[in-house]
This record gives C-alpha cells, sequence and structure tokens, in this order.
C-alpha cells in the first residue's frame, strides 16, 4: 500500500477505505490492472471496521462497535481469507433484564428461565402459539404487532420493547414491522447469534486485513483527503467510486437522509473479565445504554497478558450532521427522498455509488464485500 501526496491525474478514484472501497480498489487493481488511488476522509483505512489496540490492556477494541465477519458465501470467505487469516470465534448474546441474563435471540433458555418452566423442544411451539395467538394478530402492521406475533406479549415487552425504545427512540408501534422480520427465535438451547457457516475475528486484527487487501503496487493510498474538496480538480474521464453519503454528494438538495448515531463509553477495569461474554445487551428502558462491549472475549486465541479488562457502554442517539451516522432510519420520507439522489445519481457520468452510505442502507460487512464484488463484475 503506497501512501502518497501525488497528483490527481488517476483513471482509478475510489472515495474510501471501507470494507467496500478496500474490495473496489483490490479488485480494479489486480483483475483490471489499472491503477487506483483510495481516499479517506478519516486518518485511518478500514471505515468502520477500523480497531485499534488499547496501550493500558492490549486489548484490540472496535473503533465503530463490535465487528463479527460472517457469511453464507463462499466466494465472500474465499475472497476475505486471502488477506486474513480468522479465529474461530463464534458470536454469542446475552441480554439483561431484570437483573438478569438470558440468550438472545429468544431460545429454550430463555423461555424456561423467564417463565419459570421447564419445558422440552417439542413443547415451545405450541406454547408460543398459545402466547401469540392471545393476541390474535394475523396481519402485524408494525414492530410491536410482529414481534407479539412471533414471541407473545410478555416476551415482547421484556426483550423487544424497552431495547427498541433505546435504540430508535421511537415507540415500536411507530416503526415498520420488517426491521425484526428475521429475528430469529429458537426452539432449542442453540446460542450462536449467527448460524452461518463461515464465521471468525482477523487474527491479527482488523488494520492488519485492510493493509493486506490495500497492499498492491496499483493502489495509492490518501488518508485526511476528503472528496469535496478535490473533486473539481479531477480529470473529466476518471472513474469514482464513491462510499461516502449520497445525500452529501448531491448537496443535501433533497434533504438530510436520517441516521442514529453511537456514542461508546469506554472504562478500563481491574479485573480479567467483566460479563463473561463479548456483547451484553440491556433491555431494561431505565439502563440508559443499549449495550456493553468486552472485547477480550473476540480474541480467545490471545493471552490477556494485563489482568485487566476494557469495556465499552453503547449509547444510541439521534444523528446530526458532524455525527458519525450508524443505522439508517428508513422512514417512508427517507425512501422518497432516497429515491430522488438514485435518479440524480444515474445521471452522473463515471460515478459509481457503493456501500452502506452510498446506497444508504444496512450492509453486513460479507454483504457489502459481496454487493462490491458484484458492481466489479459489471464493469
Ligand atoms: P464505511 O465502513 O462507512 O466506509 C466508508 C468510508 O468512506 C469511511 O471510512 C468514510 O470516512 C469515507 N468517506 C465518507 N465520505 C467521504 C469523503 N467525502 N471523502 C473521503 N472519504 C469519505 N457488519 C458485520 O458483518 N458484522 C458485524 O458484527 C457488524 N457490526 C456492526 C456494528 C455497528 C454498530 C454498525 C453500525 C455496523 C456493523 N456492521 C457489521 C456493518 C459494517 O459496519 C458495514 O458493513 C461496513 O462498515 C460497510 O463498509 P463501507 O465501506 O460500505 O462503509
Amino acid at each position: 500500500m503506497k501512501k502518497e501526496e501525488g497528483s490527481m491525474q488517476i483513471p482509478n478514484l475510489v472515495v474510501g477505505a471501507g470494507i467496500t472501497g478496500a474490495t473496489i480498489a483490490r479488485r480494479i487493481a489486480e483483475d483490471f490492472g489499472q491503477p487506483v488511488t483510495v481516499i479517506d476522509v478519516r486518518e485511518h483505512i478500514g471505515g468502520n471496521c477500523h480497531s485499534e489496540f488499547d496501550s493500558q490492556t492490549g486489548i484490540e477494541y472496535h473503533c465503530y462497535g463490535t465487528h463479527i465477519f460472517h457469511t453464507t458465501s463462499g466466494r465472500v470467505w474465499d475472497f476475505i481469507r486471502r488477506f486474513s487469516e480468522f479465529n474461530s470465534y463464534r458470536h454469542k448474546v446475552l441480554t439483561t433484564y431484570n437483573g438478569r441474563a438470558y440468550h438472545m435471540p429468544v431460545n429454550l433458555q430463555t423461555i424456561n428461565l423467564f417463565f419459570g418452566l421447564q419445558l422440552r423442544p417439542y413443547e415451545v411451539a405450541d406454547f408460543i402459539r398459545r402466547k401469540s395467538a392471545e393476541e390474535n394478530i394475523t396481519e402485524p402492521r408494525n414492530l410491536e404487532e410482529k414481534a407479539i406475533s412471533l414471541i407473545g406479549r410478555e416476551l415482547y415487552e421484556a426483550f423487544v420493547k424497552g431495547y427498541t425504545l433505546k435504540q430508535w427512540e421511537t415507540d415500536p408501534k411507530n416503526l415498520s414491522a420488517d426491521i425484526i422480520s428475521r429475528l430469529p427465535f429458537r426452539h432449542t438451547h442453540e446460542c450462536d447469534y449467527f448460524t452461518c457457516p463461515y464465521q471468525g475475528l482477523p487474527l491479527e486484527g482488523y488494520d492488519r486485513l485492510f493493509e493486506n487487501m490495500l497492499d498492491h503496487e496499483l493502489i495509492t493510498v490518501k488518508l485526511g483527503q476528503d472528496y469535496f474538496s478535490l473533486r473539481d480538480t479531477l480529470p473529466a474521464d476518471c472513474r469514482v467510486f464513491y462510499t461516502g453519503p449520497i445525500d452529501r454528494f448531491f448537496d443535501y438538495r433533497h434533504g438530510e437522509l436520517s441516521w442514529r448515531s453511537l456514542r461508546f463509553d469506554y472504562e478500563t477495569l481491574d479485573v480479567p473479565d467483566y460479563q463473561g461474554t463479548s456483547v451484553m445487551n440491556y433491555a431494561d428502558v431505565e439502563v440508559p445504554y443499549t449495550r456493553i462491549h468486552e472485547y477480550r472475549h473476540l480474541h480467545p486465541e490471545r493471552d490477556n497478558m494485563s489482568g485487566r479488562t476494557l469495556i465499552c457502554r453503547e449509547y444510541s442517539r439521534k444523528w446530526k450532521q458532524g455525527d458519525e451516522p450508524y443505522y439508517p432510519v428508513n422512514t417512508d420520507a427517507d425512501r422518497e427522498k432516497l429515491a430522488l439522489y438514485e435518479k440524480e445519481a444515474e445521471a452522473v457520468s463515471n460515478v459509481y455509488f457503493a456501500g452502506r452510505l452510498g446506497q444508504y442502507r444496512y450492509y453486513d460487512m460479507d454483504k457489502a464485500v459481496l454487493a462490491a464484488l458484484e458492481l466489479c463484475d459489471g464493469l
């Protein structure tokens, strides 16, 4: 990976050194044999997958929230593993509600512990059917109804309602049912959060993965470089792969797309292990944060030599310009604005809009990689 202050007389410019931009740059250099410059307004590569090693504990922490690589796509897995080995971490999530920790997504342990029962797997479907039938919801119109139709009111109120209120600052009655249409629900003690076959964390950390992706003689990386301060200087035939916010590209002329932002509060503790797992959700609405991350658990293969641990409390908040955009809110108004921006984007020649910001959609990392690979297939 070359870091240079060279001129912008280049045939390909990738805006954003996140997983979308790095994938596109790699393919242009490797498969098309063309020079490509990658710029990022931030001072680091990796986009929101960026991580650092804490100086006090030596623990790697993910600066924009815990990131677990997981995929069902053999193509994505083969591609990404060219740049790093992965450990065998399998993600599990727990949720604390009313002082007790439960498995999440809801499984047999959650139900038995919550209701004080000893149901067997074959009894769960009936039990939940009875619970959800109490409300007689056949066509859920919003998130609350969808959740109740899946798990019944009691589980909904304990595990979904408060968390959702904190996460979206919106009554679940006013949120789309789609948000949890994929909420997995288990009749067994299975507690892996993701069921996909390929999963793990880069053995040497995310930034090494990105360094390796961008390490090609035809790729030049320039950090701390804002696209909008140089776009007027670009040659007309420069192909631009833009992974920044689509509304910003068009100077917000149809209005801002709305996002949720996050605040991360870190704390170093004088204990080797604080919560025994990497992510603990907090469902009670009275607890102001949505979850606590404890990064040491993502790498059980590493020794925690310091005997201390690093935790991070995550708070959800409304996004405003200048904040980091994390989750697209995706209201009807957002979708209308997005359609207008997409129409404008079609009319711009030589610019490809990609990634979570360029397309205003929630992408897991593997989906972002796949979309970037497919974009390059079509070049
Ligand atoms: P980004 O990573 O956002 O990269 C875009 C880059 O463009 C940024 O670095 C930005 O600085 C740069 N940029 C923007 N504007 C400009 C400009 N004007 N000039 C120059 N550069 C610019 N996915 C998973 O698979 N597993 C997980 O566990 C997971 N956890 C997540 C947790 C949270 C809290 C969130 C919000 C997302 C999570 N994701 C996870 C999703 C993951 O973060 C995305 O898939 C990934 O970041 C998408 O990469 P990207 O390159 O499209 O965007």
